[in-house]
């Protein structure tokens, strides 16, 4: 479970749970305006719509969200313009399990499997790109399919040989290609019907 950093539990400005410091909606502390918290050192129930409130979850979308708005409303102090309140809108949810497993509710539909970890890798290189281009994401691509261990990547064992035989993916998936369409075609012409096996 997330929770606040030791020097943010530390100060002694008014906390909500978890050492995380009490915000108001434009970000700022409850006890002292020129002070600021966001992500997870931030603790702020946000109002849902129906009179309610609904708090603030320590994930990565509420940090970017929480610091935008942080930002901006200091530019505002210091320019004297109007500052502009939080309002989250978060993607989706996700959660996975080893390197092969996930679960992922997004925009209101549910993934699981094949797909969810696949869009969690997606995720993971859009952030990556944002932190440092195209030279993070070969990084990532390497340590999470190719030096990978006992097949635990999404892609199975396809990837993880350190010698340089990569190529041989490409080799295993024309050979699937091929496989697949000399079967049909023989299913086609007639290879699954009982009566033409036994002439052949
Ligand atoms: C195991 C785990 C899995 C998670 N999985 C997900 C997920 O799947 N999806 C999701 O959205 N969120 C996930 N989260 C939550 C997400 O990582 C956090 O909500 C997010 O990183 C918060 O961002 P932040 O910038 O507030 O804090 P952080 O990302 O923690 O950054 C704070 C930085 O400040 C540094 N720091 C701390 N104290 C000091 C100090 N005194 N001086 C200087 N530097 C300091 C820290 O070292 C750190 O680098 C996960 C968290 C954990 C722990």
């Amino acid at each position: 479970m997330c929770r606040g950093s030791d020097f943010a539990a530390k100060t002694e400005l008014t906390h909500g749970g978890r050492g995380r410091i009490q915000v108001n909606e434009y970000m700022q502390s409850v006890d002292y305006q020129n002070v600021f918290a966001v992500g997870d050192n931030a603790f702020y129930e946000e109002p849902d719509g129906k009179g309610g409130k609904k708090p603030m979850p320590q994930i990565v979308e509420a940090a970017l969200q929480t610091a935008e708005t942080a930002v901006h409303n200091i530019l505002a102090s210091i320019d004297k313009r109007d500052k502009k309140p939080f309002k989250s809108n978060y993607h989706g949810f996700m959660v996975s399990i080893g390197g092969r497993y996930a679960v992922a509710n997004i925009g209101g539909r549910s993934l699981d499997g094949f797909f969810a970890i696949a869009l969690k890798h997606l995720v993971n290189i859009h952030y990556q790109y944002g932190v440092g281009g195209f030279a993070r994401i070969w990084d990532y691509a390497l340590h999470e399919f190719v030096y990978v261990k006992e097949g635990r990547s999404i892609l199975g064992g396809h990837l993880s040989a350190r010698t340089p035989i990569l190529w041989l993916a490409v080799l295993r998936v024309y050979l699937g290609v091929i496989w697949l369409i000399e079967g049909v075609k023989k299913v086609r012409e007639g290879w699954l019907d009982p009566g033409k096996i036994l002439l052949r």
